[in-house]
């Protein structure tokens, strides 16, 4: 039996969250028997397509119509349904991620399958269908049972080790047949409100807090974020002062963010910050007093002056 992976991707590149949730599928394939079969909507290239067999998927349904290519919400939906029932699948994987959220809460009601999100460890099958979670912002893990038939599992960003060793998938395309009305709510146009990278979805983020003194320092942060390919961000006063824009307020009551690696620049690592940081993989820290709290929950952390230690650590990547 396949199990489904739904695909994100942005301008024809596959999400690095859709890969993990491949790698996981096929962990779970691995475990339970059967293989791995994504589905992908919009255009995108055969290649990249054919590059999910690296993560673990064996085949991918290729829905090739660029009226997807935006995250319509209820066109995804209707479109995964009709692949869940085309390969026959039980269980469905995907990221867990805003349009993650989505579209699998309308499959859940359309599928009558029972949905945990934040998942962060391979389903215990043994007795029942125990999988564990992600709470309280990554502060704690609850473990959900599962007793539907049809099952959709929404993965947490970089809880999974990403699989890179397997062969090509093939590719299939995929005709599905959608109502006008699931193209009712239309997005007709997109304004990328700062930087390159977006802050939600970036791999790196460089957040500056009031250590940083004025907006007329943040340079500093953007100087080190382009050399890092990394998205800025910033405390909660920061934006309340006017510093930087809302959209870049990290935290309890802003963006939370799941980066590979998140860089907080004078910021005292105030639980509320911590709250919307603490899914990170590697957290470092630049504060020039050693007793800031941030510190505890930091991977690695320099004690120093930011207007020092910024200039040469910007240098010192440029120079790898
Ligand atoms: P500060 O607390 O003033 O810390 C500045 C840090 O910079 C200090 O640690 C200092 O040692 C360091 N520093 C100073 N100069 C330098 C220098 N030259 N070099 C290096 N380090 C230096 N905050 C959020 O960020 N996000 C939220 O979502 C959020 N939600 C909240 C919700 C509620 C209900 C409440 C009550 C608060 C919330 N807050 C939130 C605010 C939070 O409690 C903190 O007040 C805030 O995070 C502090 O911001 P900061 O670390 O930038 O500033």
């Amino acid at each position: 039996m396949s199990i489904l992976v739904y695909i994100e991707q942005a301008d024809g590149a596959i999400k690095k969250t859709s890969l993990e949730a491949i790698s996981f599928a096929k962990a779970l394939a691995d475990k339970e028997g059967g293989d791995v079969t994504a589905v992908a909507l919009g255009s995108i290239d055969q290649g990249e397509l054919a590059k999910t067999g690296s993560a673990g998927a064996a085949k991918v349904l290729h829905v090739n119509d660029e009226k997807l290519n935006a995250g319509v919400i209820q066109a995804h939906a209707a479109a995964v349904a009709q692949a869940f029932e085309k390969v026959g699948a039980k269980t469905l994987v995907l990221a867990k991620s805003s349009l993650g959220d989505a579209v699998a809460a309308r499959l859940a009601i359309k599928l009558n399958a029972g949905l945990v999100s934040n998942v962060t460890d391979l389903p215990d099958t043994g007795s029942g269908y125990k999988v564990k979670r992600s709470i309280y912002t990554g502060k704690a893990f609850a473990e959900t049972e599962l007793s539907t038939d049809n099952k959709i599992l929404a993965v947490k960003k970089n809880a999974i080790d990403l699989k890179t060793d397997g062969a090509d998938a093939a590719v299939e395309n995929f005709e599905v047949s959608l109502d006008e009305s699931v193209f009712a709510a239309k997005i007709t146009s997109t304004d990328q409100a700062t930087g390159d990278i977006l802050l939600p979805e970036a791999d790196i983020v460089v957040s500056g807090g009031r250590g940083m003194k004025g907006p007329e320092n943040w340079n500093l942060i953007e100087d080190l974020a382009k050399e890092l390919g990394a998205a800025t961000g910033c405390s909660k006063p920061v934006s309340d002062i006017g510093w930087r824009p809302h959209h870049e307020h990290v935290g309890q009551t802003g963006v939370k963010v799941a980066p590979t690696l998140y860089v907080a620049v004078g910021i005292s690592g105030a639980i509320q910050h911590l709250a919307g940081v603490n899914s990170s993989k590697y957290i470092v820290v630049i504060n020039k007093d050693p007793e800031a709290p941030f510190f505890k929950a930091a991977d690695y952390g320099i004690v120093g002056d930011a207007f020092e230690v910024l200039p040469k650590l910007t240098e010192a990547v440029k120079a790898l």
